[in-house]
């Protein structure tokens, strides 16, 4: 199953270096299919923790990344640019909320997320407020595991217990209760209403996941909750950031999520399915008014400048990947996928230990009333063909939109089986 190097050296994510969870070797891996070590294949019900959404080997994006070496594989963003980064910029302001206009490229989502609050400081400093320099976010949330990433994702399911006094503290309301497809309850907003109430002075953003609060819960809430919190940051002068690093890229059945609800923020972070998954890459969008704030401030620049910033490998497959996307009928493919997804999850629900079954676009959630034993169930999975990684209590597949139908059926029917055999097992 696994090379002793890898299981005595190698750290993999989340786990134990004494008593890791094991690993299965992969060969290769093409269109929605993941090729193990020994042969056996998967199908993939995961995108690579959301980011594949064209799946793998793809001829396309290879041919973008082929071409790109052969001029360069990178070059210092300091003092240079390249048309990669260029035509990639021009495609993600056609495509993300009119009012952003500026782009800043980082490493991965979590820098995104740094380079998200850093700039909002430096608005707020900008514009001598320079005691506003905390953030504001709901419980359930997920924005990454660098520092203050860290700090802004939910107090109990992130890591806040291990880091502890080490971790900037932030303030936190309820998440979202109202559910996507629910009525609308006003009382959803008091807490945050309050809280920014109270502590707007010291506050430069919320910062939230629009739509779906993804890696804190798979949460799927109502868009009305983004257009109240959008009205009390303009109220009380807040920067409203949207971390889209999950949700981008047509997951959710739109393009972008914010287009749920209308609302455009000030700051938004993409990342993930931003290079279709080829490598990492991450994009920080703002609007004029804030880069020229910061631009104006007594700084005069923004203070942020990784090694590998918008490098152009990444660059270049991410604008294919983006073409590719939109040059589609994405919304019909999304649409197939949901419906299949419910048509086979949505009966779970009948099940006693079965708490709740949530589908919206390319995403289906299983979530259970007890915790899984990950490495029983990755096992059981893997037996039977198909890439799930569950976590907590929930069971969810987000597969590549290149998946067939009839991989999508063998998929679910797999893990419907699956969570059928947990009866008796909690
Ligand atoms: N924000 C969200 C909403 C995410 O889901 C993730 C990754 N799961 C991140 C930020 C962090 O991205 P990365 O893992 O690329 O640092």
């Amino acid at each position: 199953m696994t090379d002793n190097f890898d299981l005595e050296h190698i750290w993999h994510p989340y786990t134990s270096m004494t008593q890791p969870l094991p690993t299965f070797k992969v060969k290769r891996a093409y269109g929605a299919t993941i090729e193990l070590d020994d042969g056996r294949t998967l199908i993939d019900g995961m995108s690579s923790w959301w980011c594949a959404i064209h799946g793998y080997n793809h001829p396309e994006l290879n041919q973008a990344v082929t071409d790109q070496l052969q001029n360069m594989s990178h070059i210092m963003f300091g003092g240079l640019t390249h048309d990669p980064a260029i035509e990639l910029g021009k495609i993600l302001l056609k495509i993300t909320p009119p009012s952003l206009d500026k782009i800043f490229y980082a490493d991965s989502g979590s820098v995104a997320v740094e380079v998200a609050l850093k700039m909002a400081v430096q608005f707020w400093t900008a514009q001598g407020q320079p005691q506003k320099t905390n953030f504001i976010t709901t419980r359930s949330g997920y924005h990454g595991d660098t520092w203050n990433a860290m700090s802004v994702c939910d107090p109990v399911t992130g890591m806040h217990q291990i880091f502890g006094t080490s971790l900037p503290n932030r303030f936190f309301v309820a998440a979202p209760q109202t559910k996507f497809h629910e009525e609308w309850n006003p009382q959803d907003i008091a807490e945050l209403e309050q809280a920014i109430q109270q502590n707007h002075e010291k506050l430069a953003a919320l910062i939230i996941e629009p739509i779906v609060q993804g890696a804190g819960g798979m949460r799927f809430y109502h868009p009305e909750y983004l257009r109240q919190a959008k009205a009390l940051c303009e109220q009380y002068h807040l920067l409203l950031i949207f971390d889209e690093i999950a949700t981008g890229f047509g997951r959710t059945g739109k393009l972008f999520a914010w287009e749920h609800a209308q609302v455009e923020p000030d700051i938004m972070c993409l990342g993930k399915g931003l290079t279709g998954g080829y490598m990492t890459l991450s994009a920080t969008l703002t609007t004029k008014h804030v880069a020229e704030t910061i631009s104006r401030g007594e700084a005069g620049v923004f203070m942020h400048g990784p090694t590998f910033m918008a490098n152009p490998l990444a660059c270049a497959v991410a604008l294919k990947s983006t073409q590719l996307l939109i040059e589609q009928d994405w919304q019909a493919n999304i649409k197939r996928i949901e419906q299949q997804l419910s048509q086979h999850l949505v009966p779970l629900n009948q099940l006693d230990y079965v708490a709740d079954v949530r589908v919206l676009g390319a995403i289906g959630v299983v979530e259970l009333t007890f915790n899984v034993d990950m490495k029983t169930l990755q096992q059981q999975f893997v037996d039977r063909g198909i890439w799930i990684r569950p976590f907590g209590k929930l069971v969810y597949v987000m597969p590549p939109y290149v998946i067939t139908q009839q991989e999508l059926s063998d998929l679910l029917e797999q893990l419907v089986e699956v969570v059928k055999t947990l009866q008796g097992a909690h």
